[in-house]
């Protein structure tokens, strides 16, 4: 690829580089088929209120490959995202996610509201809504219990088309959530016109909150402006009764993290379902 620049410029490739394009492209290569090879699973993590009550959860990607174990989302995802093949993925994640859905909610299980990541490619496809619609009808799970995480790259990439995605989005009662927020580079001005129901501040944030005092002040901060413009607020990666004690303070009224449950698979998750909470 270098070479055939065609231009004046010097482009040095390492070995380290070379190991890691080959890393990509067997990545590439097994992902292509982990859906038909039944590699692919949900896990579902708890959003929680201080008491430990579940008031709804995300759905997270797992890739169990068969030789080599369980591959991160952080490692594939990003594969799935330049090569194209997360569009065929989130697909699937999202008719599954639609598929336990309506199983718990034909159980009568206190699911308030189940949240799925939506990658910007998948996004930004001209019938992202109507590929929605369709899953949401065939599923028959309720749309006003599903939700869509966004990211904040996602959403100033293209600002008319996304405001109106997301309008329609909310026309069908599907709830919206900014993931990683703090992250990006939204501005205020944006942020006030979108249709947005949540904010999940970033555990980066989180994860420093009583030991670095402009990180405190950040969370502090989303946590009243969201407070201000009727937003809710879901803090990312609490790992501790301190971050917990920390944040309840500020008037963060919903969790997910470590300290109340890791991701965990469907029948461990229908467990917490079942007693209401991930304390017992
Ligand atoms: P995310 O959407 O911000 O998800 C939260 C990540 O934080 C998850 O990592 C979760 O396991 C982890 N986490 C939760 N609580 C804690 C905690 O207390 N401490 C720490 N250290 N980590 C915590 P995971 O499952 O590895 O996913 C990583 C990222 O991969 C996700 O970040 C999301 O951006 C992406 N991803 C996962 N599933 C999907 C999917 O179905 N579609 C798309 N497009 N992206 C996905
Ligand atoms: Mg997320
Ligand atoms: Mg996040
Ligand atoms: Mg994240």
């Amino acid at each position: 690829r270098a070479k055939d620049d065609g231009r004046d410029t010097i482009r040095f490739f390492l070995p380290s580089m070379q190991a890691a394009a080959d890393a990509r492209l067997a990545i590439e290569k097994e992902l292509r088929y982990a859906i038909e090879k039944n590699e692919l699973s949900l896990y579902f993590q708890p959003q929680v209120d201080q008491l430990g009550n579940i008031v709804g959860a995300e759905t997270l990607l797992r890739w169990h490959h068969p030789e080599k174990g369980f591959i991160s989302p952080a490692t594939f995802i990003p594969v799935a995202e330049a090569t194209g093949l997360i569009l065929p993925i989130g697909s699937w994640v999202l008719r599954k996610a639609c598929e336990y859905l309506k199983v718990w909610e034909d159980a009568g299980l206190p699911i308030q509201h189940l949240a799925v990541n939506v990658s910007p490619r998948q996004f930004r496809q001209p019938d992202f809504v109507d590929q929605v619609h369709s899953i949401l009808k065939d599923t028959g799970a309720d749309p006003a219990l599903l939700g869509l995480e966004l990211t904040e790259g996602m959403v100033i990439d293209n600002v008319v088309d996304t405001i109106e995605k997301m309008q329609a989005l909310k026309q069908l009662s599907i709830e919206l959530s900014i993931d990683d927020f703090g992250t990006g580079y939204s501005s205020l001005a944006y942020l006030k016109q979108m249709p947005l129901d949540i904010l999940k501040i970033d555990q980066s944030f989180v994860r420093d909150i009583s030991t670095d005092a402009s990180d405190a002040a950040i969370v502090d901060t989303i946590i009243s402006m969201a407070n201000h413009l009727e937003l809710r607020v879901i803090a990312e990666g609490v790992e501790t009764e301190l971050e917990l004690a920390f944040l309840a303070g500020k008037g963060c009224k919903m969790y997910q993290g470590y300290h109340f449950s890791r991701p965990v698979p469907d029948k461990e998750f229908t467990k917490q379902l079942n007693a209401g909470t991930v304390f017992h």
